[in-house]
């Protein structure tokens, strides 16, 4: 059960989620199928609702049709895929990392990502215990330097699959480290080339390989990335990955899926010369009236948006004057007429042009977009949309 610390409203417009995942897929060759990444309850936006969403444009009249591949971190996410009803192949990011992923992962038809042979091998011994064949896909290094072969790996890696034959490679896969840099193009470049080089290894081995590269950023700059589909996470909830960067406009048209609104507790004057909330780090100039809000760090609201943040009231903008607490943070609404208790500011998104961008959220926090959806997407949620 989850406890709330206040009522916020966290709502989650499934319909937004499925034309971002069509507009992504327009953006790449009819060949590629786009792969939803739907890791770490997908981003905070819940993991098998977004799924049964994407799922659902199969039978809708779109032209896009739905995902054939999910990308998921792990093997217990999958299988919660999996009990929910959700088809099709579902790649493990973090495959086989535990003791109990292989029998997760052949229970649930699951596809484990794995980046050094010592994965291979217990899953092919599971699988045979099972009578089962394995699907698996290939993690190549090519410039992230976390997980994944290296040129070094390259002769083991092929020694262990063809003495494992009930274990298939059927992706192989690298990640970006710089795609939604426009100045490190040429480390994009780079990158790409090691990866077609592994790529025709691996199928000139035998192994007939899908290939998947670009992450949301990585599609959006370079559609010739796009390969047999690329993984799309943070564009698909509609953060534009070049916001505030020459390449900006390449991501325009992305739809925000996630809204906060919370409520507003009470609304008081401030004296001329008076502070307020702790550490008195915000004095008025000027007599001035501040709602108090309920919501604060606790709701996963950062503390380190004290004093810079802005809300959407009315369709106005108010800022934090003051400390953002662990339940309750103060915003100056003198500006904005009638705002009383009972009523909901937005503290990302809203309606019009002056709705909350997850990209300015995170750049008052000092973080990303994928930070802000993860730690706000921990309240519970509503859904809306058709799907
Ligand atoms: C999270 C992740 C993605 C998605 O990246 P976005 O930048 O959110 O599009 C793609 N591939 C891998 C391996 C990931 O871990």
């Amino acid at each position: 059960m989850t406890i709330e610390y206040n009522h916020l409203r966290c709502i989650i417009d499934l319909d937004a989620l499925c034309a971002n995942y069509a507009l992504l897929q327009s953006m790449s060759p009819e060949s590629a199928r786009t792969i939803p990444v739907i890791k770490a309850d997908a981003y905070g936006h819940g993991l098998c609702e977004c799924a049964h969403a994407l799922e659902s444009l199969r039978s809708r009249a779109v032209a896009t049709g739905s995902p054939t591949t999910y990308a998921v971190g792990t093997a217990e996410e999958g299988a919660n895929l999996r009990e929910a009803g959700v088809g099709g192949r579902i790649l493990i990011l973090l495959g086989n990392q535990h003791s109990r992923d292989e029998a997760l992962c052949l229970e649930h038809a699951l596809t484990p990502v794995v980046s050094r042979t010592g994965q291979i091998r217990p899953l092919a011994a599971a699988a045979r215990m099972a009578g089962l064949h394995a699907d698996i896909a290939l993690k190549f290094d090519t410039g992230m330097a976390r997980l994944g072969f290296t040129d070094a790996d390259f002769g083991d890696l092929v020694d262990v699959l063809a003495s494992h034959p009930n274990v298939r490679p059927v992706w192989a896969v690298s990640h970006l480290a710089t795609a939604d840099d426009p100045q490190q193009e040429s480390f994009v470049r780079a990158q790409a080339r090691r990866f077609a080089a592994f790529v025709d290894k691996v199928r000139a081995a035998g192994f007939p390989v899908r290939a998947s590269i670009a992450n949301s950023a990585g599609l959006i700059g370079y559609p010739d990335l796009a390969m047999d589909g690329a993984r799309v996470g943070i564009a698909m909830y509609g953060a534009n990955p070049f916001a505030g960067t020459v390449w900006e406009e390449k991501g325009a048209g992305l739809r925000q899926v996630m809204r906060v609104e919370a409520p507003v507790y009470q609304v008081h004057r401030l004296g001329k010369g008076e502070s307020i909330s702790y550490g008195r780090t915000f004095t008025a100039q000027e007599n001035m009236t501040v709602a108090v809000l309920g919501i604060g760090y606790a709701d996963g609201y950062s503390r380190g948006l004290s004093n810079k943040a802005e809300v959407q009231i009315h369709g106005r903008r108010a800022r934090i004057v003051g400390r953002v607490c662990m339940q309750m943070t103060a915003v100056d609404v003198s500006h904005i007429e009638g705002v009383k208790p009972g009523q909901y500011a937005c503290v990302l998104g809203g309606d019009g042009d002056t709705g909350v961008t997850s990209e300015e959220l995170a750049g008052w926090w000092g973080t990303i977009p994928y930070e802000v959806f993860c730690l706000l997407g921990l309240n519970r949620r509503e859904f809306v949309g058709e799907t």
